[in-house]
């Protein structure tokens, strides 16, 4: 029994003729399933919680401590230096949004149109660059327009191809400049280890949900000052220091609590914090190398299967595979991988319309793919094995051909 192991692994479905089978689930991008760690989290605190931050007894103390250590944790996951601070948020799109709200006056962010929508939407004067089609493209790219006044947003690993970006060399760049870096990390913490300084990153992002732990919590890290100097994302209890007897007569709060206004969701952040110091002891390369086994073989059975064609380079890649379908439709294709086969994937653009669009247009322009709607997209994790892969790339060829 190991701590990064899935619950819930041998959950059956029933197929139209009447046979049970092990679900295949191959959706870890979405949502990843929960781990034991993070389970455990849960269920020792269920019995004890009181509120964070607020009350005396034991209750409340137990779950301050508890909240703090999680705060802790998730410090040592990112390698956070002197100067950062590990604020709990919602979920990525929560901590993007917050940081978008806190940047100086005048803050310009470059990203690029690839960004999954919670990186491209919330920044209050982006410079959109077009999606680049190789990492000297990206480079060059940014290094055109940076300069000091600049946030640069990216992903650290595409939702869509799986692609991890070189977001090193990205943030050197936009340092040189004295840009700073915000890295979506929601893709990339389930599948690499994200420290900040190893990535460049002075903010990084990333949700519990896809990091095998339940829903309603997120993380954004990195550098206090200008979140220490910002108005509060959210107006209310624990944001606040003092407040007046007038509308507008109040100090907020210095540090987290500044932006975590409202009752603190300690399961959550418990949560989180399990898988996260569970992950700081596992053997990361061993499953690096595991990923990268699957992920050979997922191409190796896409190889015999007709009519598709996979976007996004060998290497570097993270666990996710997007597909066009020829004149499939992907959304009927996904569902009938779900109710024949006992298969989750997911259909459709995945919040990157821009970028499904760019793909879809490549694809089309070499005379692939029929007007359609979208892709279809595997994605795999932790507890995924041989016999998933092999079940997909079968079942994918069997939908196609009937
Ligand atoms: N960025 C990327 C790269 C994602 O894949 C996702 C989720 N699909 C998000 C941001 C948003 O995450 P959440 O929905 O948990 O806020």
């Amino acid at each position: 029994m190991s701590a990064l192991d899935i619950i819930g692994d041998d959950l059956k479905t029933e197929l139209p003729g009447g046979e049970t089978v092990r679900f295949t689930y191959l959706d870890y991008a979405a949502s990843a399933p929960c781990v034991r760690a993070a389970a455990e989290a849960v269920a020792e605190l269920l019995p004890r919680y009181g509120s964070v931050h607020r009350g005396t007894g034991v209750r409340s103390q137990t779950s301050t401590v508890a909240y703090e250590l999680a705060r802790d944790v998730v410090a040592e996951f990112v390698g956070a230096r002197p100067g950062d601070e590990v604020i709990f948020t919602r979920n990525t799109t929560d901590s993007l949004n917050l940081l978008a709200r806190a940047l100086p006056g005048g803050t310009r962010t470059i990203l690029f149109e690839g960004e999954h929508h919670a990186n491209l939407l919330p920044w209050p004067d982006p410079v959109r660059l077009p999606a680049p089609s190789s990492p000297e493209q990206a480079l060059a790219a940014v290094s055109a327009v940076i300069d000091e006044r600049c946030v640069l947003a990216v992903t650290g690993a595409s939702n869509v191809t799986g692609e991890i970006w070189p977001v090193r060399e990205l943030a050197d760049i936009a340092h040189a400049s004295g840009a700073r870096v915000v890295v979506d990390a929601a893709q990339l913490a389930p599948h690499r280890p994200v420290g900040l300084d190893d990535l460049g990153a002075d903010y990084l992002a990333f949700s519990g949900h896809k990091l095998y732990a339940p829903f309603g919590a997120g993380v954004l890290a990195g550098r206090a000052d200008w979140l220490d100097a910002a108005e509060p994302y959210l107006y209310g209890g624990g944001a606040s220091a003092t407040v007046g007897d007038r509308p507008g007569d109040l100090t907020w709060a210095v540090g987290p609590a500044r932006h975590e206004g409202g009752t603190p969701n300690l399961l959550g952040a418990a949560a989180i914090a399990a898988v996260c110091a569970a992950l700081l002891v596992a053997d990361r390369d061993a499953l690096h190398r595991r990923e990268q086994d699957l992920l050979a073989r997922l191409r190796d059975g896409l190889d015999g299967v007709p009519e598709q064609s996979l976007f996004g380079p060998d290497h570097p890649r993270v666990g996710i595979v997007s597909l066009a379908l020829g004149r499939h439709d992907p959304a009927r294709i996904a569902h009938r991988l779900g109710r024949e086969h006992g298969i989750g994937v997911r259909a459709g653009q995945f919040c990157a319309h821009p970028l499904v669009r760019r793909l879809l247009d490549a694809d089309r322009a070499d005379g692939c793919t029929a007007p359609g709607a979208g892709l279809l997209r595997a994605s795999f994790g932790l507890g995924s094995t041989t016999e998933d892969i092999d079940r997909f790339t079968g079942a994918l060829a069997d939908v196609l051909r009937s």
